[in-house]
């Protein structure tokens, strides 16, 4: 067995943006890092819409390379077609995941951070004097040793139980494509079961008449992808035939403890996904900026105890805790209507009162707000009342 003859302060698994953010600010303040991946190049593959706030691109200094469109609006449509334009108070981005995932990883490079590629992490055991990580590099058994660990490992949790981490709670199955077709100017949500049951799919418009397609939902995804996509080169929307349709889990709901001696988790690894929609960067990247910052504290203080590290937990649920619990509501309550409640939901969500609480409290990035301020209106509430109460119609006659 091999052993890597330094320790480092920190190891980072896996160089999705989150771990590769998180190894950024950890650099930047002085302490030694290495992140392993055990894919061979950053940001290949990558099934992700990259859909990134303004706000967000503006909070963490994202890199603008990756940008890709610019939105301002998006477009609803019910389950019966009907259409509902709303706008947004600042620009949603549309970015291409690899060239965002690769500018990340630059700065982190030029701040120091340490990357070894094709690298898997199979084994993570906690000591009293630190972490050892046992990893397959250039198909030799090494063992890493570091003082703390972050698991950024995205959608895959093989070394949570390692560590006595639980696993998200639930998952959304989403299959998405990229396709040539004709690119309108506004996202596009569908709505109704048999589109995506119990969710919603997107169409993203990208610059040369190219479109990101997908949809998540409790199982099959890839089926109701595949009947989507033929409705819209029926529609004449899109070229060719032959999609290159992609699958992955989102994770809905967080884990038990994102936290424990010399360990944390970030990003999708802990479930740090908005449950309304299944993005995962924004939180991701404040989560991580937290993480490192707790991180940075305890080799201040030299402790790296459990007890220590909870102050990640806190501070990452006092920020979206509230936004995630709101998120998993609307998602039940999403779950249990068929598709005559969803037009009745819609055709509420049309009237102007609540179209413009939905255009003055909407936070592409927190969404609990705007949950918040939904249920307070008393029309909200008659709204459901008559969804559950009067069947479609009757209440016509
Ligand atoms: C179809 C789809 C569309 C989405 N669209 C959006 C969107 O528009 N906006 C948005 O904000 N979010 C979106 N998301 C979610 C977003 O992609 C994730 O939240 C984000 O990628 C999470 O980043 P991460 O760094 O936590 O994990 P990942 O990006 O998954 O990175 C984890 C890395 O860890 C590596 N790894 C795992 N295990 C090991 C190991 N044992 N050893 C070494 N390396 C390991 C993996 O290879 C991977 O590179 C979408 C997701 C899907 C599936």
């Amino acid at each position: 067995m091999n052993r890597l003859n330094h320790r480092y302060d920190v190891l980072v698994v896996g160089a999705g943006p989150i771990g590769i953010y998180a190894s950024l600010k950890l650099a930047a303040e002085g302490l030694r890092v290495l992140v392993v991946e055990e894919d061979a190049q950053i940001g290949k593959p990558r099934f992700c819409t990259g859909l990134i706030s303004q706000e967000a691109f503006e909070e963490f200094h994202l890199p603008n390379k990756a940008i890709e469109n610019e939105f301002r609006s998006f477009c609803v449509f019910s389950p019966s077609g009907l259409k509902l334009h709303l706008k947004d108070k600042t620009s949603i981005y549309a970015t291409d995941r690899t060239v965002f995932d690769q500018s990340l990883y630059r700065l982190a490079k030029d701040a120091g951070v340490e990357f070894l590629l094709k690298c898997r992490c199979g084994m993570l055991k906690i000591n009293n004097d630190g972490i050892e990580a046992r990893v397959v590099f250039e198909e030799r058994e090494t063992i890493i040793n570091a003082a703390v660990g972050i698991l950024a490992t995205g959608v895959k949790y093989a070394l949570h139980k390692d560590v006595g981490f639980s696993l998200p709670p639930n998952f959304l199955d989403s299959s998405q494509a990229q396709v040539d077709g004709e690119s309108g100017r506004e996202i596009e949500i569908y709505l109704g079961n048999i589109v995506a049951p119990h969710s919603f799919a997107w169409v993203v418009p990208l610059k040369k008449n190219q479109l990101r397609i997908g949809l998540g939902t409790h199982r099959n995804s890839p089926i109701f992808l595949k009947s989507l996509l033929k409705k819209l080169r029926s529609q004449g929307r899109l070229k060719g035939g032959d999609f290159n349709i992609k699958r992955r889990l989102i994770p809905l709901g967080t884990i038990k403890n994102t936290y424990t001696d010399r360990i944390l988790a970030v990003g999708d690894a802990a479930g740090q996904v908005k449950p309304t929609t299944g993005g995962g960067i924004y939180f991701g990247l404040l989560c991580a900026d937290l993480a490192a910052k707790t991180v940075i504290s305890a080799f201040k203080k030299n402790n790296f105890s459990k007890d220590f590290l909870r102050r990640y937990e806190v501070g990452w649920r006092k920020s979206i805790e509230f936004d995630l619990t709101m998120g998993l509501y609307l998602r039940k309550l999403v779950a249990k209507i068929d598709d005559a409640q969803m037009e009745e939901l819609f055709g509420l969500c049309s009237q102007d009162s609540i179209r413009e609480l939905i255009e003055k409290y909407w936070d592409f990035n927190h969404h609990g707000k705007f949950i918040n301020k939904l249920i307070k209106r008393p029309e909200f509430w008659k709204g459901i009342y008559q969804m559950f109460t009067v069947k479609p119609g009757l209440d016509k006659i």
